[in-house]
């Protein structure tokens, strides 16, 4: 009485449990009696208001094999009818999850006995509830035999309802909403074709004990890997081949493989026998200074499924290791990767390597920078031994197959080679001089940048501004799908690809594993993101940017040097350079600004996970997972710098497909990318930044980013600051850029290569 007399004065609401001496109340009657006890002291004695008054009856687990637990539904559904009748306006809530405490662990199952008890709850009067609203299904939504069994044990409708509901369950266990009931009819089938199914279908619930049955049956376990996995393999390499499975697929069929042939491995080693023989062997590395591999690990993958032998370097490998490495293993092709282009010319010095010291075996290029034109002009010179560029996974088996063929190895080897000498000589006889302007012409040519209509904002802050673990959930708010479906080889946009004729089935399936993969990564944290953003006062310097201690524009901070378009124009388009969307030194007050963000602080533990488990998709799945969330870190700062830090468009409301298409004033060019392709600007970023110690991204020989999930770049403000490409320069512009940089023309052709025109 106390106690409610001074929850009246503070005017607040109370919950009463529905308990006494006795204890909390289980049945109908005591639910009821209890609350109406209290009821009548709460509203008659003390003068409670009785819509202040929230009775919590109770709600226990039900279908916990005890047979006086199974009306426990009922009893809380029916009290809570009692006291919406009898005991005006007082409300009624409950903790729902008690009521499925004996399913833990099969969420799936759980949700739908919410669903359930809230939705006959809520009839009978139930006000409010404590519930996670994040793991509720719909009720509608509820597959119809589930519904009617979890009704069965809620509603005490049948005393076989407990059974009968778990006899169903494991059917249901997995994510939740989506898990569909497994069609087991297939597991009649012969062994041989259960493999071949769980190959296809890249099930690796059973594949152990199919692995051991076939051991069983066949004489030696050598023969279960050059028979049923093998045949099984084929049927997943004709459909790859054929387009009717695709990457992400393929990729789960390698884990099936992998894990089966772990489980065969001791038998095989007890019988002291050779592994199955492979196709050929194949060294696969990502060059010196690069840190990429999922394309690469990719290419793996598939070469793997189709009975290759594949050694794997890892990244950053230098010549002298690859090379080593395929004589120790008498290797018969070599594979290179690489992502950034400075990997291209650490590919020419692998090639160089392989000539001088007289290796013959095919080489093959790939990975996002390179092309059959690079490989052709700037390595193929360098190497008299095969060398293919390999456009994507799906070519890897094909050319890797022809190479290892007697009878049609020559004829490919040699058309190439014809193919690719050709090409070297269309870009010989080019006449190159007269497609580029001359470095003072392009000056002359420079975009017409208004600074009379357009006053720079001024920051709220100059200097930089760290980041430390970020929110991922609100990260990925921001995350750009499409790079993510091309990542696995599936060609469309996000969300059409969903339901794409062709590739849709997969797309759904990768993208449910995805969303499931990425809910473990927030909720358990696997990764840290981290930041730091920078704003400085700035002032362009001919084709330099210049940054400024301070707001008098006296003391250089910093130069940022900016490369200018230099081929020749169509009337009335300028050649552009970052530097005009800055105001010019001298004139209106401007700023620049410089970022740097990462999400791939923590990914080795689980990258590492998933290696000993001989899981490929889940560790290409993380992967490409923490890439998507850099991006995204970087397009949520960006958004924040307009709106706050730098505050340039504080108004701006955008879709997120506005966000994704870019249409938002401002852009953040990345170094290394097109308008601005020297990677060696990176290190004075990084040196602004000082990105290494606030957010923990080194730098590679390469300015290659470690960890590998990283973004950075600058951001510039003006309204027609725009992408676009440098592309090719002339001698002019390496010579006064060298001299910019106070390095030798030299230095510069090397960090420049890509762009040369000359
Ligand atoms: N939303 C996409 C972004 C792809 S482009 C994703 O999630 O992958 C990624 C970034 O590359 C851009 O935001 C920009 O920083 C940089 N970029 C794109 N085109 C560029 C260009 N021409 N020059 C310099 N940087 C560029």
């Amino acid at each position: 009485m106390e106690a409610a007399k001074r929850i009246m004065r503070y005017g607040a609401a109370a919950v009463v449990m529905a308990f006494d001496e006795k204890g909390q109340a289980d049945s109908i009657e005591r639910k009821f009696d209890i609350c109406k006890k209290s009821y009548d002291i709460l509203v008659n004695e003390v003068g409670f208001l009785p819509e202040d008054i929230i009775f919590d009856p109770n709600i226990f687990a039900v279908a916990t094999g005890i047979e006086e637990h199974d009306n426990y539904g009922v009893d809380f559904i029916e009290a809570t009818r009692l006291i919406k009748t009898h005991l005006p306006h007082a409300k009624v809530s409950g903790g729902v999850s008690n009521v499925s405490f004996s399913f833990r662990g099969n969420n799936m199952v759980r949700e739908a006995m919410h669903s359930v008890f809230l939705y006959h709850a809520i009839r009978a009067g139930m006000d409010m509830g404590i519930v996670n609203a994040g793991q509720l299904t719909v009720y509608s939504d509820i597959p119809a035999d589930l519904k009617e069994r979890v009704e069965d044990v809620i509603l005490n409708r049948r005393s076989d309802a407990t059974d009968r509901l778990l006899e169903i369950a494991d059917n249901y266990r997995g994510q939740g909403a989506k898990a569909r009931v497994e069609d087991l009819s297939w597991r009649d089938a012969p062994v041989e074709k259960r493999m071949e199914h769980a190959l296809v279908k890249g099930i690796t619930d059973y594949i152990e004990a199919d692995a051991e049955e076939a051991r069983q049956k066949l004489d030696r376990p050598i023969q279960v890997i050059e028979g049923p996995l093998m045949d099984g393999m084929n049927v997943v390499g004709d459909l790859f081949g054929s387009g009717e499975m695709f990457l992400p697929q393929v990729v789960k069929s390698a884990r099936v493989m992998k894990q089966a042939v772990n489980y065969l491995q001791p038998y095989i080693e007890d019988e002291k026998e050779d592994g199955a023989k492979a196709k050929g062997k194949i060294i696969m590395a990502t060059v010196k200074g690069d840190v990429h591999d999922i394309g690469k690990n990719i290419v793996g993958v598939v070469l793997q499924c189709n009975n290759y032998e594949v050694i794997d370097l890892g990244v950053m490998v230098p010549w002298a290791d690859i090379l080593k490495a395929a004589n120790d293993h008498g290797a018969d092709i070599i594979g290179l990767s690489g992502l950034i282009t400075p990997s291209l010319d650490e590919m020419v010095t692998v090639a160089e390597e392989m000539e001088r010291q007289g290796f013959s075996m095919p080489l093959l290029i790939g990975g996002a920078t390179t092309s059959r034109v690079h490989t052709a002009v700037k390595i193929a010179p360098h190497y008299s031994g095969p060398i293919t560029h390999v456009l994507d996974a799906s070519r890897a088996v094909g050319v890797a197959s022809t190479l290892m063929s007697d009878t049609l190895k020559d004829d490919f080897v040699e058309k190439t080679k014809a193919e690719y000498q050709d090409i070297l000589e269309k870009r010989l006889a080019k006449p190159k001089s007269d497609s580029l302007a001359t470095l003072e012409v392009a000056r002359a040519n420079k975009a017409v940048v208004s600074f009379d209509d357009y006053t720079p904002a001024e920051p709220s802050f100059t200097g930089t501004k760290v980041f430390d673990a970020y929110p991922l959930d609100v990260i990925a708010k921001n995350i750009d799908w499409t790079p993510f479906f091309h990542t696995w080889e599936l060609a469309g946009n996000y969300p059409a690809i969903l339901e794409d004729k062709i590739v849709g089935e997969s797309a759904r399936d990768l993208f449910a594993d995805a969303q499931k993969m990425l809910k473990e990564i927030i909720d358990e944290k696997w990764l840290t993101a981290k930041g730091v953003i920078g704003i400085w006062p700035a002032a362009s310097t001919g084709d330099d940017i210049t940054l400024y201690t301070g707001e008098d524009r006296e003391e250089a901070l910093s130069t940022v040097h900016c490369l200018r378009q230099q081929v020749k124009k169509r009337a009335g388009r300028a050649n552009d350079c970052l530097a005009d969307f800055i105001a010019p030194v001298g004139g209106k007050k401007d700023w620049f600004g410089g970022f740097a963000v990462t999400t791939g602080h923590g990914i080795d533990a689980h990258v590492a996970r998933f290696k000993a488990a001989s899981d490929d998709y889940n560790e290409i799945m993380l992967k490409a997972l923490a890439d998507r969330l850099a991006e995204a870190f970087a397009e949520h700062m960006h958004a924040r710098v307009r709106a706050e830090f730098w505050g340039f468009r504080a108004d701006e409301k955008l879709s997120n497909e506005d966000f994704i298409k870019e249409r938002y004033q401002g852009i953040r060019p990345a170094p290394g990318y097109p308008a601005c392709p020297d990677h060696s600007e990176k290190p004075e970023l990084f040196r602004l930044l000082n990105a290494e110690q606030t957010a923990g991204i080194e730098l590679t020989e390469s300015f290659a980013m470690l960890p590998t999930a990283a973004v950075s770049g600058y951001y510039l403000a003006h309204p027609e600051a725009h992408y676009y490409g440098v592309g090719k320069i002339g001698k002019d512009q390496v010579a006064d850029y060298a001299e910019r940089r106070g390095v030798s023309i030299e230095q510069a052709e090397r960090w420049l290569r890509p762009n040369l025109g000359y």
